[in-house]
């Protein structure tokens, strides 16, 4: 088992990441928690495979465990939910010293992590990520929400989670689909820097997608790593952090323009890292090598990176974004594999030439 620390200004928590982690986590929260009464949040599809472990590991420790499901899908991370969690909480008496636990994917760690942060001002709570890219990226970092019918993540804070459990073992029931947008998240911290990482991915893929111990272990810690470094550096989002939006600037304008039904978010990253690829190149500061090497893995992992979506749309919904600031679009490029500069120099002009070419 590896494990990363992350050290912010208020909060210092641990990663643990390794096989077979899901039946020990009673027994390592135990450790440093007297047993309490703890509301355990999942998802349908998740529960059916992993529940009992991880509700046994900790009744096993003594916790006073609840387990509630929710049906899976980005739709469940709603106000609405939030309203049934914060009733569960009171009907199962859960005070502030209690536990929340959120066993699964993005979904069911923002919103748990949501209730956590807000629930009697702030509770515990634990992130046990299921699918790879909560794996490396959203049960990582502290940022919770729920979404609103004006946008996603509209409604929410920053609260850190005491302790993040990444059991590798769980990729093996995730749909193949699931895990490929997650690689596309690894390829936006190789990109963004980790050349060594991007490296890796290039001849490492086939271990990877076979679900090699080595190669998962490799590349979720050394992505936990450089979210944790980012994230230390800038808990809020004042600078720094905003080079985790590599590809998230087009990335979000086209899932938003295809109404979240057509990609999965790291699909619609991955299109997205190609466009500000595209962009750096225009603007001189980036090679062509830069773009056909991330191409390169994106067309070995199968992923289609043609949208056919009307440039018009996509810069239309770019300036909707809630990270443009003052009406200014900012992206994250690259200027070559594991350095990336914020600009805020690319105008519409620019934008339509490299949005109306094909990839
Ligand atoms: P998800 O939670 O919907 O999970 C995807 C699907 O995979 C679901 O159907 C789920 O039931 C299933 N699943 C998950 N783990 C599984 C497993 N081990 N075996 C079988 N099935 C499994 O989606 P996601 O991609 O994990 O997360 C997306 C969410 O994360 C979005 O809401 C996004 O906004 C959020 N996010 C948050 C941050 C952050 O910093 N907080 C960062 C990135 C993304
Ligand atoms: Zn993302």
């Amino acid at each position: 088992m590896k494990t990363i620390h992350v050290n912010l200004s208020a909060d210092s928590y641990n990663i643990y990441i390794g096989k077979d982690i899901l039946a020990k986590v009673g027994e390592i929260v135990a450790k440093d928690k007297e047993p309490c009464k703890m509301l355990l949040i999942t998802d349908e599809n998740i529960e059916k495979i992993y529940g009992d472990v991880v509700a046994e590991s900790f009744r096993q420790n003594n916790f006073d465990v609840k387990l509630l499901s929710l049906p899976p899908g980005e739709e469940q991370k709603n106000i609405e939910n939030a309203l049934l969690l914060y009733d569960n909480c009171f009907a199962h008496k859960l005070d502030r010293k209690s536990l929340i636990v959120a066993l699964g994917g993005g979904v069911v760690g923002d919103l748990s992590g949501f209730i956590a942060a807000t629930f009697m001002r702030g509770i515990p709570y634990i992130q046990i990520p299921t699918s790879l890219l909560a794996q490396v990226d959203s049960s990582i970092g502290g940022k919770v929400a729920v979404n609103h019918p004006k946008g996603k993540n509209m409604i929410g804070c920053f609260y850190q989670p005491k302790a993040v459990f990444i059991d590798t073992n769980t990729l093996s029931s995730l749909p193949s689909k699931e895990m490929v947008a997650g690689i596309a998240e690894v390829i936006k911290y190789g990109v963004i820097r980790d050349a060594e990482l991007f490296a890796f991915m290039e001849k490492s893929m086939d271990a990877i997608l076979q679900l090699q111990d080595e190669a998962l272990l490799k590349i979720i810690a050394t992505s936990c790593q450089i979210k944790a470094n980012v994230v230390e550096q800038d808990e809020k989002e004042k600078d720094l952090r905003a080079i985790l939006n590599y590809g998230h600037t087009i990335g979000h304008a086209i899932e938003t323009v295809t109404h979240y039904k057509q990609y999965r978010h790291g699909e619609a990253v991955a299109i997205g890292m190609l466009y500000a690829t595209k962009i750096a190149i225009e603007l001189g500061i980036a090679d062509t090598s830069v773009f056909d090497r991330q191409l390169s893995i994106m067309k070995n992992l199968g992923l289609s990176i043609q949208t056919g979506l009307k440039s018009e749309d996509i810069i239309k919904a770019l300036y909707t974004d809630k990270k443009t600031v003052s009406g200014r679009l900012r992206f994250v490029l690259p200027t070559k594999i594991g350095e990336v500069i914020i600009s805020d120099k690319v105008n519409d002009e620019m934008l339509y030439r490299v949005l109306d070419k094909p990839l």
